[in-house]
């Protein structure tokens, strides 16, 4: 870091920090226009907040899962509908080792954030995981592949299912207890030396 070499502030937000085209990972991306500090503030999350009611209805009439990548949950248990009233932010691909971070503030806003220097004409990313509620069909499974190209991808961009309840203890049949039980409690032989 030299600080002599920061672009004047006043200058830096004249320029906008990234831009939109095409991307070789999947359709558009997100763009680096100069280069942007760790840390910066890049870009909100832009979209109206909707309920889960609306977000799934939504999905529906746009014909299933695979067209709504858009929408990013809440902590209130809304989600921000990008494709309403969205901006740029919603091209940002995902990336098993993104540059970028989405962090939810207080008041409900979602904004991106740079983890790193990034580099002018870098693809901007993030770690989504998409939270598909849905059975994890193959179909599912391939729209959602991710192809980040990542060294440590994880072939996905589904995050995994979450476990509402404890992992459940394998119900033993009695059958198969009894045995055990009997084999403990019966005197064993003991050879003595
Ligand atoms: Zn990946």
């Amino acid at each position: 870091m030299h600080s002599a070499s920061h672009p004047d502030p006043q200058q830096q937000q004249a320029l906008p920090a990234y831009r939109v085209e095409r991307s070789s990972v999947h359709g558009n991306g997100v763009f680096a226009q100069r280069d942007i500090e760790p840390g910066e503030r890049v870009i909100e999350y832009a979209g109206r907040e909707i309920g889960w009611d609306v977000a799934q209805a939504r999905a529906d009439a746009q014909g299933g899962p695979h067209n709504h990548t858009f929408f990013f949950s809440l902590a209130n248990g809304n989600v921000i509908d990008g494709g309403d009233h969205g901006n740029e932010a919603r091209f940002i691909n995902h990336s098993c080792e993104p540059n970028c971070e989405a962090i939810e503030e207080e008041d409900g806003r979602i904004f991106i954030y740079a983890l790193y220097e990034i580099k002018k004409d870098e693809e901007l990313s993030y770690s989504y995981p998409l939270i598909y509620e849905g059975r994890h069909t193959p179909a599912i499974k391939r729209a959602f592949a991710c192809r980040c190209g990542a060294l440590n991808c994880s072939g996905t961009m589904l995050a995994p299912k979450p476990r509402k309840r404890k992992p459940r203890v394998k119900p033993v049949p009695l059958a198969e207890l009894a045995p055990v039980a009997a084999t403990v409690q019966s005197p064993q032989p003991v050879a003595l030396g």
